[in-house]
C-alpha cells in the first residue's frame, strides 16, 4: 500500500486552504425549513424575514451539500471561500 500520489497530496492541501460556504439565493427561498432540518452542523436558521441562510460563523460551513440536494427549491448554491476571505 502506498500513500496518496502527489497530485492528491497537491490538491487536498489546495483544498486545505479553503472554506465552504453554502449561500442562499434569497429570492427562491420558500421557507420550507427542509435545509434547517437537514444540515448536520445545524449551522442553517431563518433570517428575520423568514429565509432560511447559513449562520455566520469563523468556522467552515461542512459543505457537505445535503442542503444543496434536498432544497426543493434549487435555493442554495455552495461556494469556496479562501479562508484569509472568510466572514468574522
Ligand atoms: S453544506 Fe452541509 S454543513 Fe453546509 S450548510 Fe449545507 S447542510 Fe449544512
Ligand atoms: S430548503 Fe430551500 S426553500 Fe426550503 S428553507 Fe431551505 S433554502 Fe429555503
Amino acid at each position: 500500500m502506498t500513500g496518496a500520489s502527489r497530485d492528491l497530496q497537491n490538491k487536498i492541501k489546495e483544498l486545505s486552504k479553503n472554506n465552504y460556504r453554502a449561500i442562499t439565493i434569497i429570492e427562491k427561498c420558500k421557507s420550507c425549513g427542509t435545509c434547517i432540518i437537514y444540515c448536520p452542523l445545524k449551522i442553517r436558521t431563518f433570517n428575520i424575514d423568514g429565509k432560511a441562510i447559513t449562520i455566520n460563523t469563523k468556522n467552515s460551513c461542512g459543505g457537505c451539500s445535503v442542503c444543496f440536494h434536498r432544497c426543493p427549491q434549487h435555493a442554495i448554491k455552495l461556494v469556496l471561500v479562501p479562508k484569509k476571505n472568510y466572514p468574522d
